[in-house]
């Protein structure tokens, strides 16, 4: 079995899906599953929603109106009004919505959002599934909560190996093909859980361990694994091959193009990891897989914008080492700060995080009764793996760096 992903910009609109069916005719679609994303920026747009429920109620109809038009603009793009099963069935999907925001009792953020974020991609499965069934390719609709088990730690969801192993081995079929979606599963009561954002590439991985899948292929509007975000970089060229090793170091700090928990399952099973364009899915694009580190080999450019650096120092001159240091990292756990880079002398502690959960003030409120504490927000964190010289030059170019730290194979700045 092969297991293909379609991420958030392949989906964007009714060309996307379109296109979609083509990558599908081109490439065949014989024991295929097929993970999909919520189409387009959907995701942000559910958490506005999300965000209006607890902050201003009355602005929770028009957050929502904005996803139905969007979607609705799609189905008409892709369907004629006659296909009227397909139009009710995404607007059953929002009366869920609608339902349980009415309803609903819990007070717990991460608990709601899981619940009413599933959406865009329980929406967009529906609509790719009926949309592959009209033009003759015909598949089978899985609602993944039923086979993906987690636990309940809302919105970074850890999974249930155990549980969902055998979920899948009893419950799928070879041989057909399925399509559902990615990033979602549920809990021990069957409440919705989501695996953290960008967690459609972790879904395909875990189906393909699970599954003993042959290979994964990602989707993108990329074609492959670049040198560089092309985004903020100008030149970047593409890596024909990279090891699990290598991928999963330049997805844990910050290329994107690869969600870094996706490696891990594939690398334990050794199946290859495609990332390809879904524009022209018969270049070859990137493979990741076991061997070589890297081909070409030329210095890599990560950057993780709006990281926040801290800089602790004791307030009476002792010593930070293993046990304050221990108690420095419980505190950046309890309050879900993802480190990202490390660095520390005998009185002072340098530590740059990346507060996706919106928790900076209580650390700050915290460490203040410990520690010194000078911070900046909105710094951007520069790594370059198999850098050289000319390559960190270039990189400095007017910028002032803050902290810096050089490795063997990859040196890490963080930059205002
Ligand atoms: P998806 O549609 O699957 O969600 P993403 O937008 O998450 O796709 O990932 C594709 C994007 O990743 C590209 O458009 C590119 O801007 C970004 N990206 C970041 N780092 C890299 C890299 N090293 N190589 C290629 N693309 C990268
Ligand atoms: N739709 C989710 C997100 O935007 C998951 C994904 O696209 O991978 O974060
Ligand atoms: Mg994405």
């Amino acid at each position: 079995m092969r297991i293909f992903k379609f991420g958030g910009a392949s989906v964007k609109d009714a060309e996307g899906v379109k296109n979609l069916v083509k990558v599908l005719q081109e490439t065949g679609h014989k024991d295929t599953f097929l993970v999909i994303s919520a189409m387009g920026k959907t995701t942000n747009a559910m958490e506005e929603v999300v965000n209006a429920y607890f902050n201003d109620k009355s602005a929770v109809a028009n957050a929502l109106h904005e996803v139905v038009e969007f979607h609705q603009e799609i189905l008409e793009g892709l369907f004629p009004s006659s296909r009227k099963a397909v139009f009710k069935e995404v607007q059953e999907l929002f009366e869920e919505v609608r339902g349980f925001l009415a309803w609903n009792k819990s007070p717990k953020y991460s608990f709601v959002y899981d619940q009413v974020v599933c959406y865009g991609e329980l929406i967009s499965t529906a609509i790719v599934s009926a949309y592959l069934n009209d033009s003759g390719i015909s598949n089978t609709w899985l609602d993944i909560r039923n086979y993906i088990k987690t636990d309940n730690n809302y919105r970074d969801a850890g999974i249930d190996w155990e549980k969902t192993q055998e979920r899948v081995s009893k419950g799928l079929d070879q041989g057909k093909l399925y399509v559902s979606q990615g990033f979602i599963g549920s809990d021990e009561n069957n409440f919705t859980t989501t695996l953290g954002r960008e967690g459609s590439d972790y879904t395909a991985a875990i189906l393909a361990y699970c599954l003993n899948a042959h290979s994964v292929t990602i989707w993108k509007d990329v074609p492959g694994v670049l040198n560089a975000d092309p985004r903020y970089f100008q030149e970047s060229q593409l890596l024909h091959k990279i090891s699990y090793r290598e991928a999963i170091e330049l997805a844990f700090y910050g290329a994107s193009v690869i969600h870094p928990k996706t490696l891990q399952p594939l690398q334990r099973k050794e199946i290859p990891l495609l990332v390809k364009s879904f524009l022209n899915p018969k270049d070859p694009g990137t493979t990741v897989g076991k061997g070589e580190s890297i081909d070409p080999k030329i210095p890599c450019f990560i950057v993780k914008k709006n990281q926040v650096l801290m800089k602790l120092s004791s307030l009476d001159f002792s010593f930070i080492v293993e046990d304050s240091i221990g108690d420095l990292f419980k505190l950046l756990h309890d309050y879900k700060m993802k480190v990202d880079m490390i660095q520390n002398s005998a009185i002072s502690f340098s530590v740059c995080v990346d507060n996706k959960f919106g928790r900076l003030e209580e650390l700050l409120d915290h460490l203040k009764g410990k520690f010194k504490v000078v911070h900046h927000e909105g710094v951007s964190l520069y790594t370059i793996r198999h850098f050289d010289t000319q390559s960190i030059d270039t990189l400095q170019q007017g910028k002032e760096v803050l902290l810096e730290q050089r490795g063997k194979e990859t040196v890490q700045l963080v930059v205002k």
